[in-house]
């Protein structure tokens, strides 16, 4: 087991990453005071700076065992990209020198052809760009140093999810730090900060490898309910078994020398469901991080015989995994934005921030809904567990009364945080947080963030921050606007916040979200309920949302329209893979275990018979067997009639395989779950569920 004495830490932790102190230490004072000031500022670098830095940084990269270099990006799947390249450089001799120049660090021109573009590049004109992010730390990884890259094509239009964050973090930067001014303070960068919290299964790799379904689609095609599932609630933060300790110890060790700030672990409500969350930084580098975290947990998974399942739902009848997106504004001068402080009424700077995310949120459900959409989360959304596919906001019952009062006209006077007593005298008495949590609300207020727990466990967290970032710093400009033309600010500040709560209140709904009146009383309130991916898209590119995006500079309507089309495209492509895996499984392991099963039984009653014993019960069994499996190769034409009509166009096909494939594959897997419960286990041709989830 490769764990660290814990006095090591503060050692390993970064010690594969090109960070500030490594620049320090490696850069003469003036670069690294240039590209310090690019990397807090977002001021552009200059070429002669980039030389200095790009020779500094391989130095150090060969230091660290590397021998190449990739620039490292994300394209519109979301699952980031590298090609390798290696420093060498030949000499007249016929030897080598390890060489890397600014040009190479700052822009790369990988093959683009085979990225998905929804139709922005075509393949004859592949070339695509790479170009250096310098916001988030170069790193080493298995002999090469990672340089995080923006990815855009040859004519300007982009083809990643990190330029459109980065766009979002200026427009909403800029935005919030006229606001700021209104309030007397002199800021030159507002940054949105990100902890995301991740979900994920750990299942024996060796079971893993018995499901086609499972190394297809990364999640049970088929599969019946164990005797057990969660309803005991006894996973949940209960003892970690010594085998997922040790993974998860591991797991630590790694992602801190890569510099990320793994924090806590714990087990979920799911058996062999866990979570690990980290200390948040600034969107961007959470947004890097999350990814490098998902293929860690994977890569380490299988040193332990484990596989890492990040599927937002690998097992029926249990939860799914999801992905908590904890999002706040900081100031350059270290302030949390959203940070209500002893006494919030009176906390005017806090209470328009807050009002802003509010009418957001409220404007912009849609876009939210969107950036979370996908064929995997539609198995969570809504289904009683995560939580349901309406957006709405919970502020707790402090800045409700709060946010009332403002309605109203009245004033409000601020409680002071209560001890709670436990009740022990030994035990300390404890401060009483003034809001309870809510568990059940899509996007909570959670003391001095909001916790938006709608994405999915294996989204790239980008797409949920672009949408976050432009519609909250839409809200402050038009706040902006306002403000600086006014005569009196303060009246003009107290009235702005009074109509728009008021305006917006419909999104606030501090109740439960999984309770059956809330879809009744969400829809009185005109709020949408867009429940599957096919529901959500066409709202991407409504006129409302292209404006939006223009006006910050953040997507132009073609860019728009390529990743809606590129959604429309993943869910059918998801869709059409499970259900060829679930044919794939029916035709070759179902049908013929259960035709084999049923032979057995069918010789037993025979030899049975020919001995005067008679065996009806085996009998029973052997016709009912033979009907169900007569019903399953039913319901498998069925699945292949269904995809054979699907059409191709993507303006059809998400809406056709939702109505159409779904609930034929549906139909398919309660057949084959009745079947597997009659038939014997060393004759199922996998795994089942109580086998997979409750190993030791
Ligand atoms: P929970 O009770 O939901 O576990 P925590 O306070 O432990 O909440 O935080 C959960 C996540 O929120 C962590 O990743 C944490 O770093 C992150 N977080 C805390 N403060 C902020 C902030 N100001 N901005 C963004 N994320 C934050
Ligand atoms: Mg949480």
């Amino acid at each position: 087991m490769n764990t660290c004495a814990n006095s090591k830490v503060p050692e390993l932790f970064g010690s594969m990453v090109f960070n500030e102190a490594v620049m320090k230490d490696r850069l003469p004072k003036d670069i690294f005071r240039a590209l310090k000031q690019t990397i807090k500022e977002g001021t552009p670098l200059d070429p002669a700076v980039a030389n200095v830095v790009a020779s500094a940084m391989k130095d150090w990269a060969l230091s660290k065992g590397g021998t190449h270099y990739t620039h490292w990006f994300q394209p519109m799947t979301g699952v980031p990209a590298e090609k390798h390249d290696s420093f060498i450089s030949p000499n007249e001799d016929g030897t080598v020198i390890m060489e890397f120049s600014g040009k190479e660090l700052i822009k790369g021109e990988p093959d683009a052809s085979s990225f998905p573009s929804g139709g922005l590049r075509a393949t004859f004109e592949a070339r695509g760009y790479t170009a250096w992010d310098p916001t988030s730390y170069a790193f080493v990884k298995d002999g090469t140093l990672y340089i995080p890259t923006a990815f855009c094509s040859y004519t300007g239009e982009i083809l990643d999810k990190k330029t459109p964050l980065l766009r979002s973090m200026e427009a909403i930067s800029k935005q919030a730090c006229r606001v700021l001014r209104l309030f007397g303070k002199e800021c030159k960068r507002v940054t949105t900060t990100v902890g995301p919290e991740q979900e994920y299964f750990l299942i024996n790799e060796e079971d893993y490898r018995q499901r086609e379904d499972l190394i297809i689609t990364g999640r049970t095609l088929f599969g019946a309910m164990p005797p057990k599932g969660q309803e005991m609630d006894d996973h949940y933060f209960g003892a970690l078994r010594p085998r997922v300790a040790a993974f998860m110890a591991e797991l630590d060790n790694e992602l801190w020398k890569l510099g990320i700030l793994s924090k806590t672990k714990h087990n979920e409500v799911a058996p062999c469901q866990h979570e690990l969350a980290p200390i948040f930084s600034t969107t961007n580098i959470a947004t890097d991080h999350n990814q490098l975290m998902m293929e860690m947990m994977k890569r380490v998974a299988k040193k332990h015989g484990f596989v890492c399942l990040l599927h937002e739902k690998p097992f029926d009848g249990v939860n799914g995994s999801g992905k908590h997106n904890n999002w706040s504004l900081s100031t350059d001068a270290g302030e949390n934005l959203l940070e209500p402080g002893r006494t919030p009424a009176s906390n005017k700077q806090f209470l328009l921030f807050l009002t802003a995310v509010v009418k957001a949120v409220d404007e912009y459900q849609d876009l939210l809904r969107v950036s979370v959409a996908n064929a995997g989360n539609d198995h969570r959304l809504g289904a009683n567990e995560a939580p349901p596919a309406i957006v709405s906001m919970f502020v707790g019952d402090e800045l409700e009364a709060i946010l009332k009062a403002i309605e109203a006209g009245e004033t409000h006077t601020d409680v002071e945080k209560t001890m709670m007593s436990i009740g022990v005298s030994v035990l300390p008495p404890i401060p009483k947080d003034t809001t309870d949590r809510n568990r059940t609300s899509p996007f909570a207020f959670t003391g001095n963030k909001f916790e938006f727990r709608m994405p999915g466990s294996t989204l790239n967290i980008a797409c949920t921050n672009i949408m976050l970032n432009t519609a909250v710093a839409e809200e402050l400009r038009q706040f902006a606007d306002a403000l600086e033309a006014s005569a009196n600010f303060d009246e003009a500040l107290a009235s702005l916040i009074q109509r728009e709560i008021k305006a917006h209140r419909r999104i606030i709904f501090n109740g439960n979200g999984y309770s059956a009146q809330w879809p009744v009383e969400a829809e009185a309130r005109g709020l949408l309920n867009l429940k599957s991916t096919p529901d959500a898209i066409p709202y991407y590119t409504t006129d409302k949302n292209v404006s939006l995006f223009k006006r910050h500079g953040v997507y132009t309507k073609v860019e728009m329209e390529s990743r809606s089309e590129i959604l429309a495209e993943e869910y059918v492509k998801t869709l059409h893979i499970e259900a060829l895996t679930m044919l794939d499984m029916l035709k070759k392991q179902i049908v013929p275990a259960v035709i084999s099963y049923s032979k057995k039984l069918a010789d037993t009653v025979a030899v049975k018979k020919s001995i005067g014993v008679d065996a009806p019960a085996e009998l029973a069994l052997v016709q009912a067997l033979t009907e169900k499996t007569a019903a399953l190769i039913d319901r498998q034409r069925d699945i292949e009639a269904a995809v054979a009509a699907a059409p191709a166009a993507v303006q059809q096909a998400p809406r056709y395989y939702h109505d159409a494939v779904i609930p034929a594959m549906e139909a398919a897997r309660q057949t084959a779950d009745e079947l597997e419960m009659m038939v014997g286990e060393t004759d199922w041709p996998f795994p089942t569920y109580s086998k997979i989830l409750y190993y030791i």
